[in-house]
């Protein structure tokens, strides 16, 4: 009997698995695919501070580090947030295929067993417990866990069939298309953000550098305001903006884009990272809510296994702990993406202009919204209690 099993190992199964094993839980660590970390499906960028507060930071798996961010209006007006203003909503553009085998490794080194090539195929609970049918090559067989920790990302089974989270519907999900480019022609220190109807309709497209000439190009569309396909809108940035470079990889994926659930647990079962949804619904940024809810969902578990207690009640002490950190700004994101899906090219154009030269005092969201507010009261009255 194990007392972990969790499913998945990216950022938001890894680290849960990690810190249950330093705690001293039993775990099994599960990955359906041959490698963990690949393929990517992100653009790496994280904040400093969201990496360095779970590690120390090996240059391995940094692939830039950039110093400021500009954004870009759909008439091409320029917000920029440098350094010497910021507080650091993105610092790093990761190496995922690296850092995503990296957390897995110290999971491992806790003392988790790590199986890859093995996917969960179903589980069910009995008498307090519950038994998690694995296939690997063909082989089936069953295992049994205390505790049932679903990190199975953005489409999780685990969280559909425990009943906690249900299938997202068109507005709640960001579809996303992107190109490893190289060859390119900009300034590595920055990471770029382009919005607008036209270009990415409930989205955004960015450009994150990568080192070498290379960078992450890639597109977000809510797929309910989208007329093309996600990689349509992607080729029509790329050529509107004159990017010139050769594409060595694509990727395509999904990011939730719901906001703050409920609860991301029922009997003997937690979710954790994409799989409750915490993707941040302006950003799309999934990676540091992942590593923080993998983290409180290792340490409730080893809680639980001490106190032999794996019902839902005690399990909600992880909603408790992941709400703290991270769900007001789910929530209060949300709100804000609403909002914004709500504007036409010529209202984000004329916010643009308003604060585009402005000394930002801080590189956040809510530093840039809080300008906003403040130059137009009456268009954002609404946000004003949850900004300022
Ligand atoms: C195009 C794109 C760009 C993004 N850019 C950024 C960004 O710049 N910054 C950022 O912070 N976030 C970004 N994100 C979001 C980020 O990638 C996710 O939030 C993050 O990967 C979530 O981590 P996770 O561990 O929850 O899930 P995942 O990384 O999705 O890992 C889930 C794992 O579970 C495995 N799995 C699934 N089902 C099973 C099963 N039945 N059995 C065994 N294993 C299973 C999968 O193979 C996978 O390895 C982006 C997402 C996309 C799609």
């Amino acid at each position: 009997m194990y007392d972990v099993v969790v499913v998945g190992a990216g950022p938001a199964g890894s680290m849960a698995a990690k810190t249950a094993a330093e705690n001293g839980l039993k775990v099994l660590l599960v990955e359906k695919r041959q490698e963990i970390g690949t393929p990517v499906r992100c653009a790496e960028g994280i904040s400093r501070e969201n990496v360095e507060r779970f590690f120390e930071v090996d240059k391995k798996w940094i692939a830039a580090e950039v110093t400021g961010a500009k954004i870009y209006a759909p008439d091409k007006t320029e917000v920029v947030m440098s350094e010497e203003m910021a507080g650091n909503e993105v610092g790093y553009v990761l190496e995922r295929k690296i850092f995503d085998r990296f957390i897995a490794r110290e999971a491992a080194k806790a003392g988790a067993e790590v199986y890859v090539k093995t996917a969960c195929t179903d589980f069910e609970r009995r008498n307090g417990f519950v038994r998690v049918k694995l296939r690997r090559m063909g082989e089936e067989w069953d295992v049994e866990a205390r505790i049932l920790i679903g990190a199975d990302g953005v489409e999780s089974k685990i969280g559909r069939k425990a009943g906690i989270i249900k299938t997202l519907k068109m507005n709640d999900i960001e579809s996303c298309v992107q190109y490893l480019m190289t060859g390119l022609d900009i300034d590595q220190s920055y990471t770029y953000f382009y919005l607008g109807r036209e270009v990415a309709p409930g989205g955004y497209a960015w450009i994150f550098p990568k080192g070498n000439s290379s960078a992450n190009v890639g597109i977000g569309v809510l797929p309910k305001m989208a007329e093309k396909t996600a990689r349509e809108y992607l080729d029509a940035f790329i050529e509107r903006e004159g990017i010139e470079g050769k594409v060595v990889e694509v990727v395509a994926g999904a990011v939730p884009v719901y906001g703050e659930i409920e609860t991301a647990v029922s009997d003997n079962i937690m979710l954790v990272g994409d799989a409750a949804f915490h993707a941040d619904p302006i950003t799309g940024g999934g990676i540091a809510n992942a590593l923080a809810g993998g983290y409180y969902a290792g340490k409730v578990a080893a809680e639980a296994v001490k106190k032999g207690d794996f019902s839902a009640g005690f399990l909600r002490k992880y909603d408790e702990l992941w709400k703290d950190d991270f769900g007001k700004k789910l929530k209060r994101n949300k709100k804000l993406q609403l909002k914004f899906l709500e504007m036409d090219d010529a209202t984000i154009n004329k916010l643009a202009a308003s604060i585009s030269g402005k000394n930002l005092s801080e590189m956040s969201i809510r530093a840039i919204v809080t300008e906003l507010i403040k130059a137009h009261p009456r268009l954002l009255w609404d946000l004003k209690s949850i900004f300022i």
